[in-house]
């Protein structure tokens, strides 16, 4: 099996899984028990947190533990609509559903306004545009994503979050696909809420975080027990969090060495593409300010899109398709749409790991030649 869908999701570290199956056999207590088996969970989460604000920067009472990128999303919004008041939302076509649904969903319950930033060609986001918008409607929410899960496109982080700064603008990130690649340091990067999901940095399924700044907390979006310092109810996903903790901790550890060896996967992918198969572009702005670990591809006019994904399975090769809808009527990418790219060319995301190696690139690109 040949494994290039690592945005999608990552196989586990074999050190998290370790860690992972000492904490189910002996950590049973709910954490939220006051005897020894309690305690004993209690210490296993908040020794988690300790480690996770640590890497991210930020003080152990700002991490709230949720069951991944999508809930801490919708958990930051609601809240920002709901306790804080906000009415005017700005964020981009180009985010996780993760974002758009809820903010959509939001609209309809609460009569917010949404707004788009408009991007260039290449999906990078308007930062003039993004001001404009900012002097309209101050004090609006920016929700910007860090990099894009499809394209794999990076925002100016902080050239945003110093924008939103200058109009007292709550600024989230959805920080999923950047999580445990680069060191997030939340403070620095000057971000309100950030996001986090295990399964993306070699971690368990069902374990994330948000860190939410001083200021900025708001009361929970799943309701229930006082869990989270009444953040978030509902007894804590001890080993997924324990398990997450150490995959972040290895990421960190790890992470110059990775982020070479996958930097040279992506190239070597763009090279051999564009050697051996004329007429293909790359969507989003790949060989610029773009993750090292996604790479979005469209396949020249012509090739046989149905049988694309099932040709590569038969091969053995993991790999996300994804083109743009032609007339919204059938479900394709809405990001690729939104950058204009051609419908009837078929497009795949194709996404590393540290456990690939150069000549699953070679073979993945041997079979789209076929
Ligand atoms: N946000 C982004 C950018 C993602 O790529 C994903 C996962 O695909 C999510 C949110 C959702 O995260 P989760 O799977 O933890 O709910």
């Amino acid at each position: 099996m040949i494994y290039l869908d690592n945005a999608a999701s990552t196989p586990l570290d074999g050190m998290v899984l370790d860690v992972m199956t000492a904490c189910q056999r002996d950590i049973y207590g709910n954490p939220s028990s006051v005897h020894g088996e309690g305690r004993k969970a209690r210490v296993a989460v908040e020794q988690a947190r300790r480690t996770i604000a640590g890497l991210m920067n930020v003080s152990p009472s700002e991490v709230f533990f949720t069951s991944g990128g999508t809930e801490a999303n919708n958990a930051i919004l609601w809240g920002c609509a709901r306790d804080f008041g906000h009415r005017h939302f700005i964020t981009s076509r180009l985010e996780h559903p993760a974002v758009l649904r809820p903010l959509e969903v939001l609209r309809e319950a609460m009569d917010i306004h949404v707004h788009h930033v408009e991007v260039d060609p290449l999906g990078h986001i308007d930062t003039d545009h993004l001001a404009g918008l900012l002097r309209r409607y101050p004090g609006s929410v920016v929700s910007l994503m860090h990099a894009n899960n499809e394209t794999g496109n990076l925002l100016p982080v902080k050239a945003v979050a110093a924008l939103c700064r200058e109009h007292q603008a709550p600024f989230h990130s959805d920080t999923v696909q950047t999580a445990g690649k680069f060191n997030l340091d939340i403070d620095n990067l000057d971000i309100d809420y950030a996001v986090a999901s295990a399964h993306k940095f070699h971690g368990p399924k069902g374990a994330g975080f948000m860190v939410v700044r001083p200021g900025k907390f708001f009361k929970p979006f799943i309701t229930g027990g006082t869990q989270e310092r009444n953040m978030r109810a509902g007894t804590e996903n001890v080993c997924g969090i324990v398990g997450m903790a150490k995959a972040l901790e290895v990421a960190h550890e790890r992470m110059e060495e990775d982020q070479a060896h996958i930097a040279v996967l992506k190239k070597e992918c763009i090279r051999l593409l564009r050697e051996q198969i004329p007429g293909v572009t790359f969507n989003g702005d790949a060989e610029g300010s773009s993750l090292h670990t996604i790479l979005n591809l469209s396949l020249p006019a012509g090739t046989d899109a149905e049988m694309l994904l099932p040709k590569l399975d038969i091969a053995g090769i993991c790999v996300s398709s994804g083109s743009a809808c032609a007339s919204g009527t059938s479900k394709g990418s809405h990001v690729l749409e939104a950058l204009g790219a051609d419908p009837d060319r078929p497009s795949l995301r194709v996404s590393f790991s540290r456990y690939n190696a150069l000549d699953e690139v070679a073979t993945l690109v041997k079979n789209l030649n076929r």
